[in-house]
């Protein structure tokens, strides 16, 4: 090992604190991290020169791959500018643009406004706490509570925590949080009283945490049905799945659905800084005009951040310029049969999951039964595939694939050879 990765490694064990991680484990002996140094397309570098295919966007977030020429070029433009104002008393040019071109992928007049924040959990919080304000004042106080649904997941601030339903990640804070009823399906949300409900909260088609979980094709046009019936504000969390990871821009495009709040995030600058938004309708806006009490009582410090809408931009251009989305079919279909080539040749793999470039591999006993989660297998796997030339993470032994969306048709048999090779061992 190179002098500096091991300098790198001390001062990370001595002083960082990682999410996620048991930091024990992480810091104790036989554990080395990877350092990451670069990035190129689809392919990041460790500090000893080793090359691996990012095999989960780096944690979902990249789209184009990595140090992207056009990216690079909006950021450092901006920067030459200015890195970051105010958007409390002030706007600038690039946020009005982004605002535009986002609520231009609706229909006029739905999507109408746009609040920027910084990253998914507070674009769930923001889409919580103007639901909560909008029925305020409109006379509805009492409708004030969320529904959300069994093993979702939609951050970790106190707020967007509560509506989470995994319950390893969330057993320790529950109720400390807000109150929110979870459901496990749209029979068992029919059978709620409405009256007191502000909104309902869904990751469209999939759930992502939930191991990639698809919702079965038509449930996301019947919830929306349910919400025009009952009153109920429809919240869409799009943090995973917006940006073509489905194979349209937005997931709730698959089914013709408009939600009431649309939040995004992880892809929204194609990857490469943190900045979220929330969008909605102007009749949810409109109740926030007139007096001055009704301002919406929400900010943070890096809202609308420039350097992060100079990389959204570029990125939606990217969108254009590259037809990233006409390209997306071929490579889903290869995706699909590499999933099933995996499949027929290791009994491990219980099942395949796929929602357009996003797939889970779910490794079972070969009599189908699941490992005991003591074993951790699902880390070994991956642990394994490094070796190979492929970076990704488990949820329990569900093998997270979904690279930048644009991975070459043959970077794609890379992933899928690695893990090949991995289940082989
Ligand atoms: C990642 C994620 C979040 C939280 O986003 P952060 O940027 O990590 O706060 C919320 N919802 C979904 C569906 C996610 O995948």
């Amino acid at each position: 090992m190179r002098e500096d990765t091991r300098r790198w490694i001390e001062g990370d064990q001595a002083r960082c604190w990682h999410p996620f991680t048991r930091q024990a484990e992480w810091c104790g002996r036989g554990h080395e991290p990877l350092v990451l140094v670069r990035g190129e397309g689809s392919w990041l570098w460790d500090s000893e020169g080793r090359r691996y295919l990012d095999g989960n966007s780096s944690i979902w977030t990249n789209i184009h791959g990595h140090a992207h020429p056009a990216i690079n070029a909006a950021i450092q433009k901006q920067l030459g500018k200015v890195a970051h104002t105010s958007f409390l008393g002030f706007t600038h040019p690039l946020a009005a643009e982004l605002a535009e071109r986002l609520c231009g992928f609706f229909p006029a007049p739905t999507m109408e406004r746009v609040f920027f924040s910084d990253d998914g959990s507070t674009a769930v919080e923001c889409a919580l706490k103007m639901a909560l304000q909008f029925r305020l004042q409109t006379g509805q106080p009492t409708r004030n509570g969320f529904v959300a649904f069994a093993n979702g997941y939609h951050g970790d601030t106190l707020g967007a925590a509560s509506l989470g339903g995994v319950g390893r990640f969330f057993e320790h804070f529950r109720g400390m949080g807000y109150p929110v009823h979870h459901v496990g399906s749209m029979d068992e949300l029919r059978n709620l009283p409405t009256e007191n409900i502000a909104g309902v909260v869904i990751e469209p088609l999939i759930q992502g945490v939930n191991e990639m979980r698809p919702w079965p094709a038509g449930m996301l046009a019947d919830l929306r049905k349910w919400c025009d019936a009952t009153g109920v504000h429809l919240i869409l969390d799009e943090v995973m799945t917006g940006f073509g990871r489905t194979g349209e821009m937005f997931a709730c495009q698959r089914e013709n659905v408009i939600p009431d709040f649309l939040c995004l995030a992880k892809g929204l600058t194609g990857g490469y800084l943190p900045l979220a938004a929330t969008l909605t309708t102007g009749k949810i806006y409109d109740a926030f005009l007139g007096a001055a009490d009704r301002a919406f009582y929400y900010g943070h410090s890096y809202t609308a951040n420039p350097l992060g809408c100079a990389a959204a931009l570029a990125s939606l251009d990217v969108f254009e310029t590259e037809k990233t989305l006409a390209h997306l079919p071929e490579k889903i279909a290869r995706l699909a049969s590499g999933l099933a080539a995996l499949k027929s040749r290791h009994p491990l793999v219980h099942e395949t999951r796929q929602c357009g470039f996003i797939a889970g591999i779910e490794l079972r006993r070969p009599d189908g039964e699941k490992f005991p989660p003591g074993e951790r297998f699902g880390e070994a796997v991956c642990l394994a595939a490094r070796a190979h030339g492929l970076l990704t993470r488990p949820i329990l032994d569900t093998i997270v694939l979904m690279p930048p969306l644009s991975t070459r048709l043959e970077e794609i048999d890379h992933a899928i050879n690695a893990l090949d090779l991995a289940l082989g061992q």
